[in-house]
C-alpha cells in the first residue's frame, strides 16, 4: 500500500506506563469508559496487529498475548511496539501520562513537548496558593514553558465544554480549585493559550469528540468553537482539533471554513478498528488535505500507539487504492496526499 513505510509525525500522544501489567491493569488502559476489555473492536485489533510485534500469530489469544508481553518485559514490549509504528518525531502531552525524559528512553525518534494549559494553570495555583490572583504567575509560567515547547493543548472540552466564554480579561473573582472548572478562568485560560501560541509559533490542540468519562459529550463537538475559531482567524496561531468522532465531519466543516483549522482522528482509529476506512473517507469529504494531520493519541499502551500507526496507514491505504481504481486521483497525487498527512502538514503547522 502507498501508505507502507512512509515516515510519521505523531502530534499528538502520551507517555506508557513503565511496569509489567496485569490483565485487569492492561484492559483497563483498553478502554476510555470505566472497564476495557479484550471483548470489543480494540481487544480483537490487539490480538491482531500487535500479537506478531511480540513473535506470535496473529488473533493469539488475551492470555497467551499477556503471557508473551510479560516474558518480553514490559520495556522490551514497548521498544518493539513503538518502533513498529514507523515514527520519527513525537509530541508529547506531558499533562497527562508522563514526561518527555521517560518516553525518550524507550521510544526512537525526536520527542517534544506539547504544555497542557489546564495542567500548568493548576501546578501554578498549588504553588501560589490561593492568597493572591495567579492570573500573573500562570503568563509568566507559561511563557516559560512555551520557548521549549512544539505546541499548546487544551482539555477545556472536559472542564466547562468547548462553549466556554471568550474573554482576553481574569475574572476578578476566583473561586480557586484543585481541578479548574470555573468557565470564567477557563475561558481567560484558552484565551491566554490563543495569544502565548500565537507569539511563539505554537498550535493549540482542542481535546473534542469522545473521550472518558468525564466528558459530557454533548460538550465537546468542535462547532461549539465557532466563535473562538473567528475570534483567532487571522491571529497568526493554528488550531488543531484532536479525535473528533463522531463530530468528525463538523471538524472537517471547520477546517474547510477556517484556514488555521487542522484536524486529526488520533483515538478514533484504533477504537473504531475495520471501520478506520470509512472513518477517514467521511473527514476527508470536506477537510482541506492540508489540514489533516497524522495521530495516535496513543496512552499508557504503547499497543495503542502502534494500532494508530498500523490502522491509519491501512485506513487510509485502502482508501486511496480505491480512489485509484476508480481513477478519482493519480498515484502521484495520492502519494503526495499520504506524505503531507503522515508528517508534511505537521512540519508546516508546528514551526518550532
Ligand atoms: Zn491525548
Amino acid at each position: 500500500m502507498l501508505t507502507d513505510g512512509v515516515a510519521l509525525t505523531d502530534h499528538h500522544c502520551h507517555g506508557v506506563v513503565a511496569a509489567d501489567l496485569d490483565r485487569p491493569g492492561f484492559e483497563r488502559l483498553l478502554s476510555e469508559g470505566r472497564r476495557g476489555s479484550f471483548d470489543s473492536a480494540l481487544g480483537l485489533a490487539v490480538r491482531r496487529w500487535c500479537a506478531p510485534i511480540l513473535d506470535l500469530e496473529p488473533h493469539a489469544d488475551p492470555e497467551r498475548y499477556l503471557a508473551r508481553r510479560a516474558e518480553l518485559g514490559w520495556r522490551e514490549a514497548t521498544t518493539r511496539l513503538l518502533r513498529a509504528t514507523g515514527t520519527t518525531r513525537w509530541f508529547l502531552d506531558t499533562g497527562f501520562g508522563g514526561g518527555r525524559a521517560e518516553f525518550a528512553a524507550v521510544a526512537d525518534g525526536e520527542v517534544r513537548e506539547i504544555v497542557r494549559l489546564e495542567h500548568l494553570a493548576e501546578q501554578v495555583i498549588a504553588e501560589v496558593g490561593t492568597e493572591t490572583m495567579p492570573f500573573e504567575d500562570i503568563e509568566t509560567a507559561l511563557r516559560g514553558r512555551a520557548g521549549n515547547a512544539v505546541g499548546l493543548k487544551t482539555i477545556v472540552a472536559y472542564r466547562c465544554g468547548l462553549d466556554f466564554p471568550l474573554t482576553d480579561t481574569p475574572p476578578d473573582t476566583i473561586t480557586l480549585e484543585r481541578r479548574l472548572t470555573d468557565p470564567a478562568i477557563l475561558g481567560w485560560l484558552v484565551g491566554l493559550g490563543a495569544r502565548i501560541g500565537a507569539e511563539f509559533g505554537l498550535p493549540l490542540q482542542f481535546h473534542t469528540g469522545f473521550g472518558d468519562t468525564d466528558l459530557r459529550l454533548q460538550h465537546a463537538d468542535p462547532l461549539l468553537l465557532t466563535d473562538f475559531l473567528r475570534a483567532t482567524a487571522g491571529a497568526g496561531s493554528s488550531v488543531a482539533l484532536l479525535h473528533c468522532w463522531p463530530f468528525h465531519r463538523n471538524a472537517a466543516y471547520l477546517a474547510h471554513a477556517f484556514d488555521h483549522v487542522r484536524l486529526d482522528l488520533g483515538l478514533t482509529i484504533p477504537y473504531v478498528g475495520q471501520r478506520a476506512t470509512t472513518v477517514l473517507a467521511e473527514a476527508l469529504e470536506l477537510a482541506p488535505f492540508h489540514s489533516m494531520l497524522y495521530s495516535s493519541d496513543g496512552c499508557g499502551l504503547p499497543e495503542l500507539h502502534y494500532l494508530g500507526a498500523v490502522l491509519w496507514r491501512r485506513g487510509l491505504g485502502r482508501l486511496l487504492d480505491e480512489w485509484i481504481a476508480e481513477d478519482i486521483i493519480t498515484t502521484a497525487d495520492a502519494e503526495r496526499l499520504v506524505t503531507a498527512v503522515a508528517n508534511g502538514n505537521a512540519t508546516s503547522t508546528y514551526r518550532n
